[in-house]
Order: C-alpha cells, then structure tokens, then sequence
C-alpha cells in the first residue's frame, strides 16, 4: 500500500514516516502543500496523510483541488485538536476521516485499513481469493490453510492484485505502488516479484497481458 504523506513538521514527519515504513507501508513525504498537489496529478497513491496547515499550498486547497478532479483517492487529515472549525472544513472539502495531533501510529494504521477497505467495497477485514486469505491487519498470508512466507513487496503486490481481480493493471500503475521515490528499482524488479508469487501459488494464478501488465480473475465464487 503506497501512502502519501504531507506533513512540514520535521519531527513528526519524519517519525510517521519510520513508523509507516516499519509497518510495511511504501510511503513517500512530501513537506508542502504544492508539491503535494503536483505528486497528487501524476502519480497513484492508495491514502493520502493530510496536514491541514502547509507551506505554499494549504491542505484543504490540496484537497478540493484533489476532489474537483474526480479523484476519489482517501484522504485522512491531520489537525490541531483545538480546531473543530478545521476538521469541519476538512471532512466538507473531500476528506474521508481524521485524527487530531497528538494521536497514535496504531490508530493510524487501523484508519487507513479501514480507509483502503471502503474504497475498494470491500466490509471484510481480510481479502480471500480462492485457497488465498490475506490479512493487512496481521499482515499475513495463508495458502491452503498455511501461513506462507512473502517478503514486504509480495506482500503489497498481492494485496494490490487481490483488490483488483478481474481488472489489467499496467506494470507502471504496479510499480508505482511498490517503490517510493528515490527508492533504488531493478528494471526486472516487478518481475522477480510476480516470478516469487507464481511460485509459492501457483503459476497460472497471475496472467501477464503482454505489453501491458498482470491480472488475476475474479474468485470463482464473485462471477
Ligand atoms: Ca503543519
């Protein structure tokens, strides 16, 4: 799961950063809110960490300007706990939820679950796929009833194809969900990664649609 984080505190940026990362979250931080929006028009990300109070841009611009594209992408902003006039404006321009400083990674982590899951449809805390139950909470996978070991990209890679089974998603769109900026990508790195997962579930379970990327059908049972 890629996060977009936004937050010009140094400190509390940097330590949401760590701890997302710690995680498992793929996150990049961005420090004002112009650059927020810029990253916003051209890259896909699966939640956006909001502060309301930014340099250059205000988060609430960031926001309905995120909105008034049609981009349905959740935002959780972050505010003052003085300022209910904030969170108002806030869950009124587009946000989908919101937690006031000071407050708690877990807590964060459990909102954007929560977030991801609703925008996708989906009420289940777990994604099952056929012999597959992947559960972002424990951040664990079972195959047959076996836990089985995947490393923190397969992890996200299959959470990514489990959401959206039945649907082609491009090699960049995939990619773009796995690394952050200035992460160091091997050309082939996707591909080790599908190669990891067709072998540990089996080797038609992912289809490669030539020139432009994976899918995987819809379970048997949601035709
Ligand atoms: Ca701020």
């Amino acid at each position: 799961m890629r996060i977009l984080l936004v937050e010009d505190d140094e400190l509390l940026g940097d330590g949401l950063r760590t701890g997302l990362i710690q995680y498992g979250y793929t996150v990049d931080w961005l420090k004002d809110g112009l650059a927020a929006d810029q990253a916003l028009r051209t890259e896909n990300f699966d939640v956006v960490v909001l502060d309301l109070g930014l340099p250059k841009l205000s988060g609430i611009t960031v926001l309905q300007q995120l909105r008034s594209r049609g981009q349905t992408t959740p935002v959780l902003i972050l505010t003052a706990r003085e300022s209910i006039e904030d969170r108002v404006k806030g869950l009124d321009s587009g946000a989908d939820d919101y937690l006031t400083k000071p407050f708690d990674l877990d807590e964060l982590c459990a909102r954007m679950r929560a977030l991801q899951r609703r925008s996708t449809t989906r009420a289940e805390p777990t994604l099952i796929h056929e012999n597959i139950v992947l559960d972002p909470a424990a951040h664990s996978v079972k195959f047959h009833g076996e836990l089985v070991n995947v490393s923190r990209r397969e992890f996200a890679l299959l959470q990514k194809l489990l959401e959206n089974a039945g649907r082609v998603l491009s090699r960049e769109h995939l990619a773009q969900s796995l690394y952050g900026w200035g992460e160091d990508v091997d050309s082939n790195a996707l591909e080790v990664h599908i190669h990891n997962l067709r072998k540990k579930f089996g080797q038609e379970f992912i289809h490669t649609i030539r020139g432009i990327g994976y899918m995987i059908d819809k379970s048997k049972d949601e035709k």
